[in-house]
């Protein structure tokens, strides 16, 4: 069963109020005709209302980069789901290994960011993958589990629906080197399996289950084309016009 794509660009903290305007309005352009595919972009939080403008009518989808789980409140330095809504965005991306390594974002606290996020009606992004020693030591399928089980604890199956997942081996994230088809399949797979095992077949099923880690024009087709990854989240190529429109006409082969 194939579900509908989603081609997602994380812009990290790149881009102004004038660079994102232009970036969002070229994407805009290269997107339209594309009825089969949802696209969605995740710039920095200065530029979602912008972005939001730049975006209207295209039917590009807006998300934010985290999200607390508080709706306002004495949080400095955070984002709440109701002004990520206020801004235009439907989604947020929550445990981002950027987030995870950098800032130290461990599985509790992403927990309370994505129950948050769907508390208040934002669907989270939610990223797991494990880092190349835990590959190298065998730990992938550990890893993975632990952070789906432990990120997505308290969440209800009708929440299901409003949750897609992200996964981005660490060592293949900004470093050029991709996961291999087989490779990116194979963690994908795990992952179906595992919601079956926590909810059920036909949530798993509808699921979307996002690759990322080294997206790029040349790898998107093979990847697009396997069975259980059902769209890409995209980082360093999501800044470039072409390479990101590339990207969100991908052919399956
Ligand atoms: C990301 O930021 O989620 C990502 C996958 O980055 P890149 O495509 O640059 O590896």
């Amino acid at each position: 069963m194939k579900r509908r794509p989603l081609l997602a660009g994380n812009w990290k903290m790149h881009t102004t109020v004038l660079d994102a305007c232009h970036l969002a309005a070229d994407i805009a352009k290269s997107c339209s005709g594309l009825g089969d595919r949802d696209v969605l972009l995740a710039p920095p939080f200065t530029v979602l209302n912008q972005v939001a403008h730049m975006l209207a009518e295209s039917g590009i989808y807006l998300a934010a980069q985290n999200v607390c789980w508080e709706a306002q409140g004495a949080f400095t330095g955070e984002i709440s789901p109701l002004m990520v809504l206020d801004a235009g965005g439907v989604a947020a991306i929550v445990g981002h290994s950027e987030r995870r390594q950098i800032f130290h974002e461990d599985d509790v606290l992403i927990n309370k960011r994505v129950r948050g996020a769907l508390a208040f009606g934002l669907m989270p992004i939610f990223c797991v993958g494990e880092t190349l020693d835990e590959r190298e030591a065998g730990e992938t399928f550990t890893v993975v589990e632990r952070q789906i089980r432990a990120g997505l604890a308290g969440v209800v199956p009708g929440d299901m629906e409003h949750v897609i997942l992200a996964y981005e081996p660490v060592w293949a994230i900004g470093t050029g080197k991709t996961a291999s088809k087989e490779q990116a399949q194979e963690v994908h797979a795990f992952i179906r399996n595992l919601i079956v095992k926590m909810y059920e077949k036909n949530i798993a099923d509808q699921i979307r289950i996002l690759y990322g880690g080294s997206v790029k024009p040349d790898n998107i087709d093979a990847l697009m084309a396997q069975e259980d990854i059902d769209g890409a989240l995209v980082g360093g190529a999501a800044l470039d016009v072409e390479s990101f429109g590339r990207i969100i006409h991908f052919q399956e082969i």
